[in-house]
């Protein structure tokens, strides 16, 4: 258990007027829409149905909808609950937002990320509230909780609900929702968790019994076989090492059909040449049906979200980012050799 000395630690970082706001708006309604960004990983995904669970131990009638098909690494985590797939379910999913008296955006900043569940979104004439942890979050929210200084939405979740009063909502499904969008999101506490608050919210959530070594098992260490093989063709064979410290990996989409891709089997291949000594900055291209979709990962000064936001359309963290480039897989290319220029000017 924890000691008073120990609660006193964890600061209170929600700003009361959102949070009150938060919370007339929960009160006030009965039906809620939770959505997160497409392609949700796991901090995504872990964080809405969380929150939705929460909600309806409250006795709110909530529901999530993502915008796209799940990875099947991730559907771990829905088993038992309900959720609805925006893109498989577009008029029941579209009915739901029209009837919803609320909407939650969670781990995105602007509905530019929701995919083709934007214009149901922005259109929609009920408060919408922001729960996020990227930068530069959107006007368009009525309520606005954004941390970019925290781990991951989950976190922020935990936080809500500590300081909304929440507490005795929680259970072990929430916790473990939770447990695994922070995991997920800090590459299990390797980056972006190096405060002492983010292991008290770790262990905090490990007080509601969750299965811990379950878990990390199925939402860190385990992948179809075809995604092991792909990652290691993708290391072996089209993997590019620039003067030892810049990464770049393309996957056209022969490679993806050869070894059967389908969502999610990519997942932190972008990550593994940053265990190069002297690589860090490592750059993953994959050329999906209707774009080629660039990761970036870095470690030290270099910030790729910023790259990504003025070459690829995207953002992200300044160590973990990602955008979106709607042109060839050869221009995709000739840009990252430009940028690589431009870096090595001032390395
Ligand atoms: P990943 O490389 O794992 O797909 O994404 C890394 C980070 O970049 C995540 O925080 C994710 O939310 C963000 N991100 C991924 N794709 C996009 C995108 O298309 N646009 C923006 N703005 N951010 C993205
Ligand atoms: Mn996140």
């Amino acid at each position: 258990m924890w000691s008073k000395l120990e609660i006193s630690m964890f600061r209170r970082i929600i700003d009361t007027e959102e949070l009150n706001k938060l919370k007339e708006a929960v009160a006030k309604v009965s039906r809620i829409v939770i959505t997160c960004h497409k392609k949700a990983d796991g901090d995504a995904i872990g964080s809405s149905l969380a929150l939705c669970l929460l909600l309806r131990n409250i006795g709110k009638n909530a529901t999530v909808i993502i915008p796209d098909q799940l990875p099947g690494s991730l559907t771990f985590i829905t088993e038992g609950i309900d959720y609805v797939t925006f893109s498989r379910n577009e008029v029941m999913a579209s009915n739901i937002i029209r009837n919803t008296q609320l909407i939650m955006s969670l781990d995105y900043n602007n509905f530019d990320r929701v995919d083709r569940m934007k214009p149901w979104l922005v259109d929609a004439k009920v408060p919408k509230v922001l729960i996020d942890h990227h930068l530069n979050p959107s006007d368009c929210f009525d309520v606005k909780i954004s941390h970019p200084e925290l781990s991951s939405t989950s976190e922020l979740i935990y936080r809500i609900v500590d300081e909304a009063g929440w507490m005795d909502y929680m259970d072990n499904r929430v916790a473990s929702c939770l447990f695994v969008g922070i995991m997920t999101d800090t590459g299990n506490l390797s980056w972006s968790s190096s405060y002492p608050e983010v292991y008290y919210v770790m262990g905090k959530l490990m007080e509601f019994g969750i299965d811990k070594p379950y878990l990390y098992k199925m939402a860190m260490d385990t992948v179809p076989m075809n995604s092991l093989l792909l990652h290691s063709y993708a290391l072996l064979n089209k993997t590019r090492v620039i003067d030892g410290k810049y990464a770049l990996i393309v996957l056209d989409k022969d490679d993806l059909e050869k070894y059967d891709y389908k969502t999610g089997d990519t997942e932190r291949l972008v990550n593994k040449p940053l265990s190069v000594k002297d690589i860090y900055w490592s750059t993953f291209m994959r050329e999906d049906p209707d774009c080629i979709k660039v990761s970036m990962r870095s470690e030290g000064d270099l910030a790729v979200d910023v790259l990504c936001a003025n070459y690829f359309n995207g953002g992200g963290h300044m160590h973990a980012a990602a955008g979106e480039f709607h042109g060839s897989l050869a221009d995709a290319i000739a840009i990252y050799e430009k940028i690589v220029e431009e870096i090595k000017n001032k390395d």
